[in-house]
């Protein structure tokens, strides 16, 4: 089975996006605010969204089953407050919710979370235990700058963040550690803001010592880990500047790597340079980088490719990023296929 950890809802139909613009004209006018039941997606359309997008992708690429999320750009927690945020997160994880059930053997859920800028973490607890309670979700995504490109929350070793963790620990869920919509001119939303995300979130996790307090906290790294396995040398010098132990004992019982990198070479370093433990298949389709490769003529997010054809993993090294390593950091996800004898 190829499990793919890393999908959004980017496909959805226009309604949704028309209900969060009238959303956010309203935001100075409650009143005119429109209700949740005014937005109305028919099976018939959910089902159409996904089976000529992802689904077709996925069959076509030959991956089985996305962990899949509300499309990121979109949770833009920065707009309003946080009862702005709390609406639009529960839209858009029932949504996912709806996808899983309608396509049970390919979606799986993992929760936006209603954050909120300068907003206490745990006013999002409600939402997260209803996606892994109710909706069978097996993962969160954690925002670590609600502000959209402006760092005004601690980072994520300060205990503002522990009512998350402490949820996560009890449920056994990782956390994708993964922005949204940049609102600072400096940042390009996907070519910027998320790969700084990620190597921010890398080096937060590095100074401190989080994973003491939490030894069986785990946060996903998306989008290959930003420039973390680039300079995986520097990371290691300034780990051992700061006395800190190596960081396979520091941090990569706990910290994970995607392969939603676009090109070969990429994956070629991130094999190399990351153990196979710590790397799980990912392709973030369809999201940032939708276009074809003239280099190679084939789709840029197709990352099923990098990893047939790099040299750096053996067939069973493979299998682990494509199954084994989702299994051992979504323990639900692996409950769930169990219970499907899979
Ligand atoms: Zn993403």
């Amino acid at each position: 089975m190829i499990i793919d950890c890393h999908g959004h809802y980017t496909t959805s139909p226009k309604s949704l996006e028309d209900w969060r613009n009238r959303q956010i004209a309203a935001l100075n006018n409650p009143t005119a605010s429109p209700k949740i039941s005014d937005l109305i997606i028919s099976d018939d359309e959910l089902k159409e969204s996904i089976a000529v997008n992802q689904l077709k992708k996925m069959q076509e690429r030959g991956s089985d089953l996305t962990i899949f999320s509300p499309r990121a750009s979109f949770m833009a927690h920065h707009i309003g407050d946080f009862n702005t945020s709390s609406t639009w997160s529960s839209i858009c994880n029932e949504l996912c919710y709806r996808i899983s059930q309608l396509f049970p053997d390919n979606f799986i859920g993992a929760a936006m979370l209603p954050q909120s800028p300068g907003i206490d973490p745990k006013t999002c607890i409600p939402e997260l235990e209803r996606c892994v309670k109710e909706y069978g979700f097996v993962g969160i995504n954690l925002n670590p700058d609600p502000s959209g490109g402006h760092w005004k929350e601690p980072p994520l070793s300060d205990r503002h963040w522990y009512p998350i963790y402490e949820k996560m620990v009890e449920y056994d869920i990782p956390a994708m550690i993964h922005v949204s919509t940049s609102c600072n001119a400096c940042f390009h939303t996907t070519g910027a803001h998320y790969l700084n995300a990620d190597t921010t979130a890398f080096m937060q996790c590095l100074t401190a010592d989080l994973f003491k307090d939490f030894p069986t906290l785990k946060f996903v790294i998306p989008h290959g880990g930003g420039a973390v396995p680039y300079h995986w040398g520097r990371f290691r010098g300034l780990a051992q500047e700061l006395k800190k132990p190596l960081l396979k004992d520091h941090l990569l019982n706990n910290i994970f790597f995607d392969t939603c990198v676009y090109h070969q070479p990429g994956i070629d370093l991130l094999t190399k340079v990351i153990p196979v433990d710590n790397i799980l298949f990912a392709s973030e389709m369809i999201g940032a980088v939708k276009g074809i490769d003239p280099e190679t003529g084939f789709y840029y997010d197709d990352t099923k490719r990098y990893i047939e054809a790099t040299q750096n993993l053996s067939v069973a090294e493979k299998h682990q990023v494509y199954e084994g390593n989702a299994r051992r950091v979504y323990p639900r996800l692996d409950a769930a296929l169990k219970a499907k004898g899979l």
